[in-house]
């Protein structure tokens, strides 16, 4: 069960080797998203951008 092993590391890296909190929003209205949005929901804008606190 290679793939069921490799898909839990990822779950469990993704939860706690994430030490960098970074912003997100829509560079074109400014609305602010999450790190799941591929666009804004708002605009539907493609540009994301990410900004490091
Ligand atoms: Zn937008």
């Amino acid at each position: 069960m290679a793939l069921l092993a490799e898909l839990l590391a990822r779950v469990v890296g993704g939860d706690e080797s994430d030490p960098k909190r970074v912003h997100y929003e829509c560079r074109r209205c400014g609305k602010t998203l999450s790190a799941q949005d591929g666009e804004c929901p708002a605009c539907e804008s493609g540009e994301v951008v990410g900004i490091e606190l």
